[in-house]
């Protein structure tokens, strides 16, 4: 006897369901329609991509104002979807790598209005890559032919919080690898005697993100190679949570060749 509520319960809950799958299924055709049409909406990824460093850094700096704006058109219409990833299959000429925080408030490809095809994203807690991440990049670079770099931190970053917190004391787990990837960093940008927290972290947020993208250069004799031909930009950056905007730093100056020893 208990059953039958429960059951009737459960045929309840499935009907609306039901309910809600029969007008998608009368949706698909038009769907496949679509998706087999030519791309009438814009260019192809790749078609109009950036051939130069000071081309990408402003093709960014303008999908980022769209952004901010809230008006957003590379990224807007899913009806190009099926054609965008047509376009891709055959392979991939990203014009910009994005070295930023894995912090889910930070949506590169929605941030700078760039869809699929152009931005090859790395993204490590704190935006300090490691031997992959630049490799990553690398691979990037001399392989895909990108033409910039942006290491991107953000505000209220909660790897650099706890970096900062932690105070040089030994985070639990693997954390330790963060704190070794940002080593340096308390030390460069101590907190000012009329400095609050939330202050004081801002200055770490910035300074992470000018390290970690002079770290980069410092351990590539490619990307130096690349840079110093004006080839490749490098340049670090600052993505704001509450705004939404980039604030970017000036790319940095690179010599070919080993480095010098100290
Ligand atoms: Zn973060």
């Amino acid at each position: 006897m208990r059953l039958l509520p429960l059951l009737l319960a459960t045929t309840a809950v499935a009907l609306p369901a039901e309910e809600h799958a029969a007008p998608a299924a009368k949706a698909k055709p038009k769907a496949a329609v679509q998706a087999s049409a030519p791309a009438t909406h814009g260019p192809a990824p790749t078609a109009d991509a950036p051939d130069s460093p000071s081309a990408a850094l402003a093709e960014l700096s303008a999908g980022n104002a769209r952004f901010v704006a809230g008006k957003r058109t590379r990224t807007l219409d899913s009806g190009r979807d099926a054609a965008m990833r047509a376009a891709l299959v055959g392979g991939q000429a990203p014009f910009a790598v994005i070295l930023t925080c894995s912090d889910s408030r930070v949506p590169d490809a929605l941030l700078f209005d760039q869809e699929a095809g152009r931005l090859f994203t790395i993204r490590e807690a704190g935006n300090a890559p490691d031997l992959q991440g630049i490799a990553s990049a690398e691979y990037a670079a001399e392989h895909l032919g990108s033409k910039l770099i942006v290491v991107m931190g953000h505000s209220s970053c909660g790897a650099v919080k706890a970096v900062r917190e932690a105070n040089g004391k030994s985070l639990p787990g693997n954390l330790w690898a963060l704190q070794a990837g940002m080593a340096g960093l308390l030390e460069s940008t101590p907190q000012d005697p009329n400095e609050d927290a939330k202050a004081h972290l801002g200055r770490l947020e910035e300074a992470n993100a000018r390290r970690q993208a002079q770290a980069m250069l410092d351990r590539s004799a490619l990307l130096r190679d690349l840079a110093a031909g004006e080839k490749l930009w490098i340049v670090p950056a600052l993505y704001n949570l509450a705004s939404g905007k980039v604030q970017f730093f000036k790319p940095l100056a690179a010599v070919p060749g080993p480095l010098p020893h100290h």
